[in-house]
């Protein structure tokens, strides 16, 4: 039996072949099962664009057709839309009982991971023949997005597991060792992604982490450390990137393929401001030996790889940022529905309504701004420039939209025990991880003077 035809899930349930729309698949996590829609075949990668549809109303797909053959960036596949009402759920039934525990013990649930692994959340893309969905790029940033607006913490550890490390795998990584790996990735161990070191973040390529082959050509042998590595408490399987040769630069990087193992120790763990549950672990490789064959794509290309993945990776974290700004919104505008001053609910004041409506508006611009970066990957056109800036636009949208919730929802905005506070925390590692706004900054204005020829 194939790995997609044993398992149940969000995702792989609609892949089966003759699914059936409108049957229930069900959560196992959640006390008194969720009856989830089944969804058709989604949208693998390299398939021809299918129509969206407009994912902000109750209408489906297939109801709204352009007459000029172009659409709009809110429309989504009606697999796409099925996909995100799934999750959304997901994340309100399985994720947000469990979200303020997580946050203060600072540890992630194990029974989200295993969720996540069940419903075929992390291997979003990974083609079926390596137990994953198939699904599109787009599908990826929709669940993070939807996540995000529960928990960051989750958000992040299902996004660098998809888009950085299912993403190395399966564009860069040998037959060998896809056929190895993958099914794993999609099915159970989760995957870290390690390129900073204490002396070198923005400056990655400076870094100091070695790889050299033992004498008999059999193994790599890699000596340093890493540090701020997510999800490195609890994964089992990392991406590392290291230098062979000094003399030549950048070009002397190559990446591997590490088991926890092969010898990784996992050492300090950061206390950090926000995305707690997360994990933010120092990594140590003390002449870690790996198999010869574990070298991922071509000796010295290391930092193509490490360059074109942190782009995918930004649509990500803008995905993350949105769906945080999404939350805390919505939180705290239910909130001033429900508390009354002067007789009224705040929320009916016009203040607080324009002030509302600013913010709905530049969450709307930052959901554009990462849609658009998607669909130009998907498309196979340069969406470089766009993934910068939906990173960073995002990450800006998110800090301040969160902000205002807190205020919108008075000394109660500013409890821990509300939650609202915890999605500002959050907000702020989005303009600082893969790539800090003023390396986003620098990439969006780099390329524009490109364009311009100047
Ligand atoms: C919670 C968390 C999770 C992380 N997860 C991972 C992970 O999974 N894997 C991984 O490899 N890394 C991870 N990182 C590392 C992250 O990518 C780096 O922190 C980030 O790239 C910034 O590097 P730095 O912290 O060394 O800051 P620095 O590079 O020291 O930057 C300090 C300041 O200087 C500015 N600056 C630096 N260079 C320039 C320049 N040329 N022009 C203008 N301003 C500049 C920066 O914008 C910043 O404001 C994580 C970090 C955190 C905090």
């Amino acid at each position: 039996m194939s790995l997609r035809a044993s398992s149940s899930s969000i995702l792989r349930s609609g892949i089966a072949a003759g699914a059936t729309r409108g049957a229930a698949a069900t959560l196992p996590l959640r006390s008194g099962a969720v009856a989830l829609p089944r969804h058709a075949t989604l949208p693998r990668a390299r398939a021809p664009a299918a129509p969206r549809s407009f994912s902000t109303t109750t209408r489906r797909a297939e109801e709204y057709e352009s007459p000029f053959g172009i659409n709009s960036l809110s429309k989504l596949t009606e697999e796409e839309e099925m996909l995100r009402d799934a999750v959304r759920r997901f994340a309100e039934d399985v994720v947000a009982p469990r979200v303020e525990a997580m946050d203060e013990a600072e540890k992630m649930d194990p029974a989200v991971i295993k969720g996540l692994f069940e419903q075929g959340l992390m291997g979003i893309e990974t083609d079926p023949e390596f137990g994953g969905a198939g699904g599109s790029f787009t599908s990826a940033i929709i669940v993070i997005e939807e996540l995000a607006k529960v928990d960051a913490s989750v958000s992040v550890l299902c996004d660098v597991h998809n888009t950085l490390v299912d993403t190395v795998m399966r564009k860069y990584a040998s037959k060998e060792l896809q056929e190895k790996y993958l099914p794993q990735l999609s099915e159970s161990k989760l995957g870290s992604f390690c390129l900073s070191e204490p002396a070198s973040g923005s400056d990655a390529f400076a870094m100091k982490t070695s790889c050299k082959k033992s004498d008999d050509g059999k193994h790599w042998i890699i000596n340093g450390s890493k540090m701020w590595i997510t999800n490195s408490a609890e994964a089992d399987f990392f991406i590392v990137f290291a230098q062979g040769d000094p003399s030549k630069g950048y070009k002397g990087i190559s990446a591997f393929a590490v088991e926890r193992e092969h010898g990784i120790e996992i050492a300090k763990k950061e206390k950090k401001l926000g995305i707690k549950a997360s994990s933010t672990c120092t990594v140590n490789f003390d002449e870690i030996k790996i198999p010869i064959g574990n070298l991922i794509g071509e000796e010295g290309k290391g930092y193509k790889i490490a360059i074109e993945i942190l782009n995918e990776g930004r649509v990500g974290i803008g995905a993350q940022m949105i769906g945080l700004a999404q939350g805390a919104y919505d939180k705290a505008v239910r909130y001033a529905f429900e508390r009354k001053q002067f007789g009224k609910p705040v929320a009916s004041f016009q203040g607080m309504q324009f002030q509302m409506a600013q913010a709905l508006t530049d969450i709307e611009a930052a959901r554009m701004l990462v849609y658009n970066a998607a669909r130009l990957k998907e498309e196979g056109r340069p969406f470089t420039k766009q993934a910068a800036m939906a990173k960073l636009f995002s990450s800006q949208v998110a800090q301040r939209v969160a902000g205002q919730a807190i205020e919108w929802a008075g000394g109660q905005g500013f409890t821990r025990e509300m939650g609202l506070s915890k999605y500002w925390c959050d907000s702020k590692i989005g303009a600082i991880y893969e790539g800090t706004s003023n390396i986003q900054l620098q990439t969006i204005f780099k390329l524009s003077q490109a364009e311009m020829g100047l």
